[in-house]
């Protein structure tokens, strides 16, 4: 059974329509990547996973104690505010010292948890974030825009830290991006997304998409390349059907 079944979501903003009929699955220990330009609908469809959001129609279908770690596109703290890294792991429902010091470590910041939030650089808040989506222990974590603020190379280790994640707490991942050339050889699947599923399928697959270029244009095309290049060495890719792509919308 698949731990998200998502069908004929429609979701409207105000009568705007922001979802129409949007179908996904996503399986036990996959990394699936959401791609779309700026208000294609990524975050209202993260949003109406966790129930944050009503869908108008369709359906949403998860796995019986489906756990969720879910990481927020937007999250301000105000400056002024004195809150150390523990103090946040620890909003709203406690944490062991024990607990809190492991979920650091996991995501990469060991030893930060007396750190003041304010003090913290653009890449520790993410992955302060993402610590706090793992002391749910999640079966599936919803990364939005995590890499948000943080340059390539930025980018780029934090994904790394997303694969081994996956690798050592054998969840599921899907996230939110804008660049499909950094998360590629993380993903598994991608869907393209602009209020509808434009295309979907294997990295390379929808990166070369008709549907993708026109959203995208190709000005990555050097970069995907390259990445295209650094898997020739073989993975076992177990979730490959590649879908045929649509312009329905
Ligand atoms: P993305 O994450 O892809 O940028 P969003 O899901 O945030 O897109 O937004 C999709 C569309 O819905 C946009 O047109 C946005 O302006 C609109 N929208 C999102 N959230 C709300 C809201 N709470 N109220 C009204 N409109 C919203
Ligand atoms: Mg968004």
């Amino acid at each position: 059974m698949s731990l998200i079944d998502v069908r004929g979501l429609t979701v409207k903003h105000g009568g705007q329509l922001a979802l129409a009929h949007v179908d996904m699955t996503i399986d036990r220990g996959e990394i699936v990547t959401i791609v779309g330009p700026n208000g294609s609908g990524k975050s209202t469809l993260l949003r109406a996973i966790i129930g944050a959001v009503t869908p108008d129609s369709g359906k949403i279908t998860t796995a019986p104690g489906l756990r969720i770690g879910y990481v927020p596109q937007k999250l301000s703290i105000d400056p002024a505010l004195p809150l150390t890294v523990r103090r946040f792991l620890g909003l709203p429902a406690r944490v062991s010292r024990k607990v809190a010091d492991q979920v650091l470590a996991e995501a990469g910041v060991p030893g930060i948890a007396e750190q003041q939030m304010s003090s913290l650089s653009g890449g520790q808040f993410q992955r302060v974030l993402l610590a706090r989506a793992l002391h749910v222990r999640p079966d599936i974590l919803l990364l939005d825009e995590a890499t948000q603020g943080l340059d390539q190379p930025g980018s780029a280790a934090f994904y790394r830290q997303i694969e081994e994640l996956r690798v050592a707490r054998g969840c599921a991942v899907l996230m939110v991006s804008h660049e499909l050339h950094v998360v590629m050889s993380a993903s598994d699947r991608v869907i393209c997304l602009n209020g509808h599923v434009c295309c979907e399928g294997k990295p390379a697959h929808v990166a070369s998409a008709p549907e993708y270029r026109a959203l995208f244009g190709t000005g990555t095309g050097g970069a995907l390349a390259l990445y295209r290049h650094e898997h020739d060495h073989n993975h076992d890719h177990t979730h490959t059907h590649e879908a045929a792509c649509s312009t329905t919308s």
